[in-house]
């Protein structure tokens, strides 16, 4: 997106807006919202890109806690919904739209019809980027949403771990064949550093998805350390390229941003 805009991203899709990237998991839990959160925040501040994001997992719709977002999008004159904007970066979000904690039971064409509301319904204005924080997992809706919005390309999250591993191959493995170019796996909670001792404890095991990336001929977008600082972030809705922009956790997170 940063380095080789244009050269391996597909054209224009939602007028306005350059790139749509994707941020998938084969599982949920991982991390990926937190990832598409962190990432979001990082292309807008250290990246001075014009950058929106847009929470596709709506039936479990975090970014409004972990974006601390409040009321409900304005609608503008020619009936678009206004994304509400914090930290520099314009959100869409079914949780903004639904009362917290009202159960949404759509079936996939409902969910279809809301994401198109929630995509070509926005007055976006111009972006440099749309990043998607994906349902989690890889079925139709996952399909369905990489091929309607027309994906520039997708990132996956996992964790080192074997079974989050099998379903993140599984991620690659369903954005080839809808032909959305993988931009590349980023693994979250890779280790923890003890703060008594310093060292880095590899709880979830060690470079297991450096390892897949390899094998599967990915780039390998880099590692996210298991911290109190990532999860606390998320809870109160200040990500930690905002509350500690200059630690080397914002800095992993420039890192993935830099190298997509
Ligand atoms: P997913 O979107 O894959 O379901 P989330 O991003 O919602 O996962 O993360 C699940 C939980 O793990 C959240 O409570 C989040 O704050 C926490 N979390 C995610 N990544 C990290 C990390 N690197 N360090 C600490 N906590 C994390």
């Amino acid at each position: 997106v940063l380095g080789a805009k244009g050269s391996h991203l597909q054209s224009l899709k939602i007028e306005g807006i350059k790139d749509i990237i994707a941020v998938a998991s084969g599982k949920g839990g991982v991390g990926k919202s937190t990832t598409a959160v962190n990432l979001a925040v990082s292309l807008a501040h250290k990246f001075q890109l014009k950058v929106g994001l847009l929470d596709a997992d709506v039936y479990g719709p975090s970014i409004p806690t972990m974006m601390k977002l409040h009321g409900q999008p304005e609608v503008s004159a020619d009936k678009k919904m206004i994304p509400i904007e914090e930290y520099g970066v314009k959100c869409m979000s079914m949780g903004s739209l639904v009362a917290e904690g009202e159960a949404i039971v759509w079936r996939g064409p409902m969910v279809m019809k809301a994401l198109e509301q929630m995509t070509r319904g926005v007055d976006w204005g111009i972006l440099d980027i749309l990043v998607v924080d994906m349902p989690p997992g890889t079925g139709d809706a996952q399909i369905s949403i990489s091929q309607r919005l027309q994906l520039s390309g997708s990132l996956i999250v996992s964790t080192p771990q074997d079974v989050a591993l099998i379903d993140a191959r599984r991620g690659v493995r369903m954005f080839s064949k809808v032909n959305v170019p993988i931009l590349g796996i980023v693994e979250n909670m890779s280790y923890f550093k003890c703060p008594n001792c310093s060292e880095p404890h590899y709880i979830f095991g060690k470079g297991g998805a450096r390892r897949t990336a390899h094998e599967m001929g990915l780039k390998f977008l880099g590692e996210i350390p298991l911290e109190m600082g990532i999860r606390s972030g998320s809870d109160e809705g200040v990500p930690v390229g905002i509350s500690d922009p200059d630690s080397c956790t914002s800095q992993a997170y420039d890192d993935v941003a830099q190298k997509i």
